[in-house]
């Protein structure tokens, strides 16, 4: 497993490579140490590429049900079917363009933005920028 950090607005600039990679596995990702590195690529607002197939796999951390997980993009994140990281993608967004959107979908979608508004969230907040707007609504309405 070859897994780079990239920055989320340019993927092919390489910010640095996952030094232990195989902590992504689903077996190893409820563990601290490597929750711990989830949210500091989250924190970072880092994705990554997974080197497995000629065309990398693109992945995101995201956060739901207070934890971390790996999300394969579900346009570009088509890994080798041997890659430990591998998993059916659907192949199109449903609705707008970029994880963001994305994660509206999500059951655990008010949960995640109420945890923004209790710690303070100055980086994280940003990814919602723009969105605002939608969320109180869907909050008001819950
Ligand atoms: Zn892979």
């Amino acid at each position: 497993m070859k897994i780079a950090l990239v920055y989320k607005n340019d993927p092919s600039l390489v910010v640095d490579r996952i030094s232990e990679p195989w902590r992504l596995k689903d077996a190893y990702r409820n563990s601290s140490a490597s929750q711990h590195l989830l949210q500091c690529i989250y924190e970072k607002q880092q994705h990554l590429l997974c080197h497995c197939n000629p065309t990398p796999a693109l992945m995101f951390v995201r956060y739901a049900r207070e934890r971390y997980t790996l999300v394969n993009h579900p346009v570009s994140g088509q890994h080798s079917q041997n890659c430990p990281l591998y998993s059916d993608i659907k192949g199109s967004i449903e609705h707008g363009v970029g994880a963001d959107t994305i994660k509206e979908s999500e059951t655990g979608f008010e949960r995640f933005v109420y945890h923004l508004k209790s710690s303070e969230g100055q980086s994280s907040s940003r990814i919602f920028s723009g969105d605002t707007k939608g969320i109180m609504k869907t909050s008001a309405t819950a």
